[in-house]
């Protein structure tokens, strides 16, 4: 999908905020949820994003929507990085198929890195066991 085109309300994630489809999350509030990956690249990976609006990437985002999403950002890598002790923290956001983007529901990446660990490669990981993503995902919030 390019740049141009519609929201669509039966996107992977939109299902995920309307309860549809599971799972594992570490922190919402009325207006955002951050969630772990289930194809995490590194441990810890998780996802963040708006339930209320309907931007599909960076470009589309109402200002009021970039302030909360990089606030929550900020805040899941902070308790990540207490939780989990990584050597660093990625934060990536893709902008249209060719740039990367498979959901087309405007998302920011936390990805922890460590020291001699490799990255999987985005969108081609394997998927994660469900329990050990609640057990992360209980550390992670835990530091929140
Ligand atoms: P994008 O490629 O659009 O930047 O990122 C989409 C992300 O969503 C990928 O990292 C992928 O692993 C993740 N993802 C895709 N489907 C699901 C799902 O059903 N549940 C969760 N938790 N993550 C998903």
């Amino acid at each position: 999908m390019s740049l141009d085109g519609r929201y669509d309300a039966d996107n992977i994630f939109a299902k995920i905020i309307r309860g549809e489809i599971p799972c594992v999350k570490v922190f919402e509030d009325d207006q955002v949820l951050v969630f772990m990956d289930v194809f995490p690249q590194a441990r810890g990976h998780m996802l963040v994003i708006s339930k209320t609006s309907q931007a599909r990437n960076l470009l589309e985002a109402e200002a009021k929507t970039l302030g909360r999403l990089i606030g929550a950002t900020q805040k899941a890598a902070a308790a990540v990085v207490a939780a989990l002790k990584p050597d660093g923290v990625v934060v990536t956001q893709f902008n249209g198929a060719p740039a990367g983007q498979t959901v087309f529901h405007l998302h920011f990446h936390v990805i922890p890195r460590y020291e001699g660990e490799g990255l999987g490669r985005h969108g081609e990981g394997g998927m994660a066991n469900v329990e050990d993503l609640k057990a992360l995902a209980a550390k992670i919030s835990a530091a929140l």
